[in-house]
Formats: C-alpha cells, structure tokens, sequence
C-alpha cells in the first residue's frame, strides 16, 4: 500500500535497457548526448568487453576516449585523473563500463565537470546529503556485476588513500541517465566475484527493507530482488553460463540498488565500508562476512520484517510464528551463502593482517562506521562496544 503521507522523491536512472543484447543499445543513447565519450573502466574489464563498447560508439559517431586506470574501491586520484582526460579531451558524456568501482569513478568525474571543488568536498560529512549542486553530464552506466546497483543510486563510494577511510558522496544529480544491465556481460564474472557481488546485492536488499528509513516503494523492491537473488544467484553461481540466472540475479541487484537508494543502507555497510578501506577485501566479501552476525543482532527490533525475509530465502513459512521465523532469517542468509562456499571468517580469505595488527585497527574501524552514519539506520542501533564486538567476531572462530 502507498500511504498519502509518504511524500517521498524517488530516484531512478533516466532510462533502464534490460535483457541479452542491450549492449547493442549504447550507441543509440551516446547520440542524444554528443560526439565524444570518455569511457571509464578497469584494465581487467575493457580487455573483456571494452572492444563491443568501442564498438557500438563507433558505429554510431561517437568517439570513445579510453580510461582505464580504475582500480577496485577506486581512489580520489582515480576520478581527478579520469576528469582530467574528461576536460582534456573535450568530452561531453561519460560511459562507465564495470561495475561499481567503474560506475564511481565516472560519476565521482562527472561531479568534477560540473561543480566547483575537489572531489573530497562533496563528501557527505562535509557537504551533506544532496551536497552537489549541478547535476553530472550525461553518464551511460554499462553494468558488468549484479551487484553494486550503483547504476541506478544516488551514491558515490570513493577511497581516500591518505585517511585510508572511504567516503561516501549521496545526491541525486550523480544517478544515471541510462543504466544499461546486458547478462551476458556478467558471464565472465568469475565464481567468487559472482558470489561477492551478489551477496553484497542482497545485503543492500535486506538493509533498505529494515531500514529505520524504509516505506512502500522501496520495500516492494527490496522484497522482489531479495526472491529473485534467493532463487538465482546459487544457480549463477554454479553454471555462470546459465543467461536466465544472471537476467534474474541482475535484475535483483538493481532493485536491490533502488531500495537502497530510496531508503538506505545500515549496520552491515557502516561496518563493510572501513574493513574495505582499511584490508581491501572485496566489499561484497565484507558484507557477506558480517550479514549473518547483524541480522541475528537486528531481528529482535523488526520481527515482521525479518519474519518476511526468513520467508523470502526459504527457511519459514506462513505458518512459522513471527518470532521465530524472525530469529530464522540468520540462517536464511548462512544457508545461501554456505550454498556458495562463501561462509568462514576473515582470516579464512587472502591476506588479512594478523590477529594483534587487525585488533590494533578496530578502534579506528569502529568510529568510522559510526561517523559513516549508516548504524543509525539499523532497527537496532549498537552501540560503540557492539560494533567493536562485531568487528572481533568476523576476523576468526577464536
Ligand atoms: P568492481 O567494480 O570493483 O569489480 C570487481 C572486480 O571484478 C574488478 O577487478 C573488475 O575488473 C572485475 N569485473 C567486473 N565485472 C566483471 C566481469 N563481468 N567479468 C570479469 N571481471 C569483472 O566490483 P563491484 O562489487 O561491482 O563494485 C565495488 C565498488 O562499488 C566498491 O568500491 C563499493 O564500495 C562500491 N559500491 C558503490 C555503491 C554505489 O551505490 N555507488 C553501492 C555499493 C558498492
């Protein structure tokens, strides 16, 4: 139900080429908006798909003017450079092609082109929600993970390499003009990148639907991306060449993205958005390390919100009472992920920092989660001991 006294502003990409094939959409989009493109990726995924975005813009007179130089959790410097080439090359569109990391790094640009200032400046803890002025020129997001949703949000994640914090940027003049989620694109995603994409989507699913700050709209979303992650992503992730699966789990992570865009985020990313600045581990890693442990912490102050989500992934049904299909919905989560090996501790993934040198960092990890804001959000709100014990609780079965 939309009740009369949500009076809301709900963002969305201009517009959303879905299916098989939208690739072949690109160039259409490109000519409404000029000549010149700068398209920005990472040097992993141009070599993938870089040749079919050249491709299309080609074909359809636009010139592309290639970055490559995204890195993961892409930096301050990252964004001057690719605006630099932006200014330089007199572009008049931005193309990203990859997923958040590359998604960030063309809006973080396009924010340079328009507005007064250094990156740093439109921080959320300096400028505020909504603190760019101008909108971006026109940015053409070609998705290649399911996902981040950052084609369709309002959000900005950047890596400040001096501070080794992230920061967040929020306004609706950085979502895009066109989002563009062709699955066959996501096929060359590898098993583990599958799995870490998709977990950090139905991470972003859950966090909007028990938002302090959810309503109708993005709940009708979060509810549909969590079934469709539920049911597809373990299927993608064990025949990645299943194009029904990743259609499904793509579609989900961008509703996924537009949940969390028109409610927001929580406890599990205040926690995830330090740990990637400060270990660089994957950020759908982080996430899908902490979701079990926060929403055993949460169901308790939203049962039948939890209640629904034990429902969605499958561990409770209509007649399961309330309470205890609540306290089911960590399992749910610890299911789904065991479904894709993705279940263990932080010193059970690559190189983390032993045990003295993580301990020694989690006071700092700990009052960025909380200066992030995104706790605040949680239907139970921890408190600074809390968020500490959770971080301690992640890194091994000690
Ligand atoms: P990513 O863009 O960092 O990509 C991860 C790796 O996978 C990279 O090495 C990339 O080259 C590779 N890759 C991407 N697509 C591929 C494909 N189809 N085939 C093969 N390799 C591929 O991953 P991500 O999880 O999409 O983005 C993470 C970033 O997005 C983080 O910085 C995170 O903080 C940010 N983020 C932003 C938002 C937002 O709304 N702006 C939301 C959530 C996360």
């Amino acid at each position: 139900t939309v009740l009369a006294s949500e009076t809301r502003t709900v963002v969305s990409p201009g517009r959303i080429e879905l299916g098989a094939g939208a690739i072949e959409t690109l160039g259409t989009h490109a000519t409404r908006y000029g000549d010149t493109a700068l398209v920005v990726a990472t040097e992993q995924i141009f070599e993938f798909h870089g040749d079919a975005v050249v491709r299309e813009l080609e074909a359809a007179g636009v010139e592309p003017v290639v970055y490559t130089d995204v890195r993961p959790d892409p930096t301050v410097e990252n964004i001057e450079n690719a605006h630099a080439l932006y200014e330089r090359e007199g572009c008049e569109m931005i193309v990203t092609l990859g997923g958040g990391s590359s998604i960030d790094t063309g809006k973080g640009a396009g924010i340079l082109a328009t507005n007064e200032g250094a990156i740093r400046d439109f921080g959320v803890d300096r400028a505020g929600y909504e603190g760019v002025p101008n909108p971006t020129p026109p940015i053409i997001a070609v998705n290649t993970t399911a996902g981040t949703g950052s084609e369709a949000t309002r959000s900005v994640v950047v890596s400040d390499e001096s501070t080794s914090t992230k920061f967040l940027i929020v306004s609706a003049n950085v979502v895009p003009d066109v989002a563009i989620e062709d699955p066959v694109l996501t096929q060359s995603l590898p098993k583990s990148h599958t799995a870490f994409t998709g977990i950090d989507a139905l991470t972003h699913a859950i966090e909007a639907y028990v938002s302090v700050k959810s309503y109708s709209v993005p709940d009708g979303y979060a509810e549909e991306a969590m079934e469709r992650i539920a049911r597809s992503l373990p299927v993608a992730w064990a025949n990645g060449d299943n194009l029904d699966a990743r259609a499904d789990v793509m579609v989900g992570q961008l509703q996924a993205g537009q949940a969390f865009t028109n409610a927001s985020v929580a406890l599990v990313h205040g926690l995830a958005r330090p740990l990637g600045a400060q270990l660089h581990i994957p950020h759908g890693l982080a996430n899908g390390l902490i979701l079990p442990y926060v929403v055993d912490f949460s169901a308790m102050a939203a049962p039948e919100k939890y209640a629904e989500i034990a429902r969605i992934l499958g561990v409770a049904d209509e007649h399961t009472p309330t309470r205890e299909a609540a306290d089911a919905a960590a399992d749910g989560v610890l299911r789904l992920c065991a479904d894709m090996d993705l279940t263990g501790y932080l010193d059970d993934f690559g190189e983390v920092p032993s045990r003295e040198d993580y301990l020694a960092v989690v006071d700092e990890m700990t009052q960025d989660a909380i200066d992030s804001g995104s706790p605040d959000n949680n239907p139970r709100k921890p408190t600074r001991d809390e968020i500490a014990d959770l971080y301690v609780t992640i890194y091994d079965d000690a």
